[in-house]
């Protein structure tokens, strides 16, 4: 594990030298003694274990105020507990929709202060994303969210992961399914997207501000009924 951290910090040297003017912050940082920084974040997590019948279905926390409530109506009366990833500045704007997520028995976590596009942000710049996100979540859950996930990009890089390590997180969560909700298309489509290729510990993308994804969330259920398929948290679906 020491020498794939080594590489990992070899990578993001590299990735910051790559980078232009932040080389200097970012790289004289990891020029430091390991006792004097925070270790990365590990590989990001794509899924589940593949031999428990069950899935998370994880919302990009954002958008419209009422539309999330109606996903998350729907999510409580079909007893299947969400993981919302949170936009700090979501959160900071309406005070009490934080709590509302946890107190409907789901998961909330961190995804940024401003949902930039993380992968092309310095590192001073992907710290001060990720530490404000937890910030928001802590003054308003009271709670700096167990899981992040990066705003913009399925998959991390070093500067992300470096980030979110400085920041407590041991993981970026992404997904291995991808709803597209966010292109809007119909929720038969938003559906399909979801069944052709959903299975054992998949993590599901799926967004709060978009109206389809209120019709289509009824229809998931129900298909991973079907398949007896649970959705449960992302802390339940990768608990050891
Ligand atoms: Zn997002």
């Amino acid at each position: 594990m020491q020498d794939s951290g080594r590489d990992e910090r070899a990578i993001t040297r590299r990735a910051l030298l790559l980078g232009g003017s932040a080389v200097i912050v970012g790289a004289s940082e990891f020029l430091l003694p390991s006792s004097a920084m925070a270790a990365s974040a590990g590989a990001d997590i794509y899924h589940g274990s593949r031999l428990r019948a069950e899935v998370a279905l994880t919302f990009h926390g954002g958008g419209d105020l009422s539309i999330a409530r109606k996903i998350l109506a729907i999510a409580k009366k079909d007893q299947a507990p969400i993981t919302v990833m949170a936009i700090g500045i979501w959160l900071n704007s309406n005070s009490t929709i934080g709590q509302e997520i946890i107190d409907a028995g789901n998961e909330i976590g961190n995804h940024t202060l401003n949902h930039k596009t993380m992968t092309t942000l310095s590192l001073k710049e992907a710290k001060y994303e990720i530490s404000k996100g937890k910030l928001a979540l802590a003054n308003l859950v009271g709670s700096t969210g167990r899981w992040f996930r990066p705003s913009g990009t399925q998959k991390s890089n070093g500067i992300i992961r470096a980030a979110a390590g400085a920041s407590g997180y041991a993981h970026c969560i992404s997904y291995d399914v991808d709803s597209r909700d966010y292109q809007d298309p119909p929720a038969k489509t938003i559906l399909s997207n979801v069944t052709k290729s959903i299975q054992n510990g998949s993590i599901v993308s799926l967004h709060l501000g978009h109206s389809h994804t209120v019709t289509a969330l009824p229809l998931i259920l129900q298909a991973l009924a079907d398949r007896k398929l649970a959705p449960v948290t992302i802390s339940e679906l990768l608990r050891a």
